[in-house]
């Protein structure tokens, strides 16, 4: 999909009238397959565009200047001094249930990064090709307007330790191991798994969470399966 075309599909109503407006007479309904098994995945056309399925991708950035309007700091430990890093009302919500099981299992879990604005994914994005290169800096890091960072349902873990943090060492930690069991009970999944670069457009992540909801987390923990596979298989 080219930038140009926008975040989410139009209706099929909404196809079916640009259609019409197009030919200027009356068409047959023709309508387009929703989603034909060698075109990209996009989101069914009724997820609610900020909603826990929203998709951003390399394709799909953003609604230019978007900022989730329900940030609040969850009450989780948090990596860095002071408080946890911002995350949406009900990723938040979501977060503080699952810090506290795995704590209740003897596993620390500590909140890296969540919200990041705009100007924030900027620099990093920088420094990651100043450090990297342009290409490898694309595989490991989002362009601003493009990273699921700035939707407020994101976020990175860590167990305190600073081990393995930020690389892909931290799968075989006890946080990263008790989130990959456990994290669709509490609604998230591991965004960006294990050889799904082609998919994702993201090597492997350990540590980035994403939350959508219990019932679709549970879905795609089960099939394993990624995000984008999700909703196009329930687009529609
Ligand atoms: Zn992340």
């Amino acid at each position: 999909m080219s930038p140009s075309s926008r975040h989410w599909l139009p209706s099929l109503a909404a196809v079916t009238t640009l259609a019409f407006l197009a030919a200027g007479v009356a068409v047959k309904q023709e309508l387009p397959p929703v989603t034909a098994a060698s075109e990209p995945i996009t989101p069914s056309s009724d997820v609610d565009p900020t909603g826990p399925l929203m998709l951003v991708t390399k394709d799909l950035p953003l609604p230019d200047g978007y900022v989730p309007a329900d940030l609040v700091h969850p009450n989780v430990p948090s990596a860095s001094p002071g408080a946890a890093p911002l995350l949406n009302a009900a990723t938040a919500a979501a977060a503080e249930a699952m810090f506290a099981a795995a704590r209740a299992d003897g596993v620390a879990i500590t909140l890296v990064s969540g919200y990041r604005s705009f100007t924030t994914q900027a620099i990093i994005r920088e420094g990651h090709t100043s450090a990297l290169g342009a290409e490898a800096a694309e595989a490991v890091s989002a362009r601003p307007g493009h990273s699921e960072h700035q939707t407020g349902w994101a976020m990175d873990i860590g167990d305190g330790s600073g081990t393995c943090s930020m690389t892909a060492c931290f799968a075989d930690q006890p946080a990263a191991a008790w989130a990959a069991a456990n994290a669709h009970l509490f609604g998230f999944i591991i965004r960006y798994p294990p050889g799904a670069e082609h998919i994702t457009g993201y090597v492997y992540e350990p540590w980035h969470l994403r939350y959508v909801g219990v019932g679709p987390a549970t879905e795609i923990a089960a099939r394993g399966i990624t995000l984008e596979e999700y909703l196009g298989s329930v687009a529609g």
